[in-house]
């Protein structure tokens, strides 16, 4: 590699670096934002209200789940079997067309409602016979009930108009009704942070945090009500779990490469955490940088450019590919790189995935020590998204900043892959809705009896 490689990667490795300090700073700041969200104060992180806890393990029945993520949507059965088992004995894939992501909202929605109708007919399930259906809805979302939100605003790349502000889950049943589906309920609103840390609390109580780290990034957590929480618990000195919205957190230190990315964007100013860590920008930052590598004469040839300039030109999953034996280059369109090319480009993506990996380390730890200052207990974290799932060397990374920041006591913090969050969690949630239901009529039945 040359010497102008050299200096320029080596300045790279500096803007991009998020040292121990950093993280440690970073967390405190996260602190501080999530107090102010919880007392209502103007913040970054929502701490947004899911209306229910977690899940005993005893939840049982079958739901539909319909998950829509940032990439695809999903359509499943599932049952649980009360003893901590649940199990998805049908589900449908279908890519979400970016017509469909920015089209008007009634669309989105008639979209959504094909699935289930599909679904329904190819699984030969009796339209006729009543099912609750849980919606995987992972966006950010202001919750009034389990079963009721409102969207604050579009994540991701969907800009679908006419969707926020409102309810969606009234959007949902009335796409279902011109569907002529009218034996589906819509009874839970799930984030998917919250169905994966439901999948996983599911069967192991020690399971206390969900995060998605795929085409965007988010957490949830469940909060004590001793705590200045919303005052939404519906019940006293019970545990709500909050969705922290952590995409938008914004007191990390941008440097150029960030910031000329959120001008870009569909959201610029917003999601400036999502945008420094998440599968959808990452690549973004990568193709920017090479670009301007390229704009200098150092990397790859000027006909290269036209490549380079096409947004998302460049993924996650392509950067991935940056391992030996692999060629990221001809992934992205350029077969004819030079070996001091694909070199260089190797480095660019290990600078940005570190610093995406080592964000994710030290939110992670914030929530944890949030809920446990000294880690004195054991903290299992339920983790879905390909990111970090696919990464070579990802869950490495997040590891890493744990050890900096605890040392030994880093061992009490598990990281637990937990894919199908979003359907099974979503079902899990359903159960926990209707079942806390039951619970707070029962009393009100016991108070009539006795007034008697
Ligand atoms: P979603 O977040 O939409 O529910 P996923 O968890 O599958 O979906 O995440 C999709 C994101 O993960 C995309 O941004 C994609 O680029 C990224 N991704 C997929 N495969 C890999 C991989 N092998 N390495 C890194 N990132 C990947
Ligand atoms: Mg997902």
């Amino acid at each position: 590699m040359n010497q102008t490689i050299r200096k320029y990667l080596s300045n790279l490795e500096n803007l991009f670096s998020f040292s121990p300090a950093d993280a440690q700073g970073a967390a405190a700041r996260f602190h501080e934002e999530m107090k102010r969200g919880l007392n209502g104060q103007t913040s970054s992180l929502r701490m947004l209200p899911s209306y229910v806890g977690r899940p005993t393990g005893k939840e049982q029945g079958r739901f539909l789940a319909l998950d829509l993520g940032g990439t695809n949507l999903r359509v499943l059965a599932v049952r649980l079997d009360g003893r901590g088992k649940a199990e998805i004995s049908a589900v449908n894939r279908l890519a979400v067309p970016e017509t469909v992501m920015r089209g008007p909202g009634e669309e989105l929605f008639d979209f959504l409602a094909e699935g289930v109708a599909v679904f329904l007919e190819e699984h030969r399930l009796d339209p006729k016979e009543h099912r609750d259906l849980a919606f995987t809805f992972s966006f950010p979302v202001a919750q009034s009930a389990v079963n009721a939100g409102v969207l604050l605003n579009w994540t991701k790349g969907f800009t679908a108009p006419g969707v926020a502000g409102q309810n969606v889950v009234a959007l949902l049943s009335d796409a279902l009704r011109r569907k002529r589906i009218e034996a589906v309920s819509v009874t839970a609103l799930v984030n998917d942070t919250v169905g994966t840390l439901a999948t996983k609390s599911y069967a192991d109580p020690s399971c206390d945090m969900g995060v998605i780290l795929g085409t965007g990034t988010n957490a949830c957590y469940p909060e004590k009500n001793s705590r200045p929480a919303k005052g939404l618990s519906p019940q006293p000195r019970q545990e709500m779990i909050l969705n922290l919205e952590w995409g938008n957190f914004d007191k990390l230190d941008t440097n150029a490469c960030d910031q000329a990315l959120d001008r870009i964007t569909l959201n610029p100013g917003r999601q400036r955490m999502e945008k420094m860590v998440s599968g959808m920008y990452i690549g973004e930052l990568v193709r920017l940088i090479l670009l301007d590598m390229t704009d200098r004469g150092i990397l790859l040839e000027k006909k290269h450019r036209s490549v380079l300039v096409r947004e998302h030109a460049v993924s996650s999953e392509q950067m991935s590919l940056t391992v030996p034996g692999e060629d990221f280059f001809a992934a992205i369109g350029i077969p004819d790189a030079s070996d001091q090319d694909r070199d260089a480009a190797h480095h660019v993506c290990r600078i940005v995935s570190r610093r995406s990996a080592r964000i994710a380390g030290a939110a992670l730890a914030a929530v944890v020590t949030w809920m446990d200052a000294n880690l004195e207990k054991k903290h299992t974290i339920a983790i879905d998204g390909a990111l970090f799932e696919k990464y070579p060397g990802y869950p490495e990374n997040v590891r890493c900043v744990l050890e900096e920041l605890f040392a030994r006591r880093a061992e009490r913090i598990a990281l637990c892959t937990t894919s199908d969050g979003s359907g099974i969690g979503a079902a899990i949630i359903a159960a926990v809705a209707s079942s806390r239901q039951e619970q707070e009529h029962k009393p009100a039945r016991q108070r009539t009896r006795k007034n008697r």
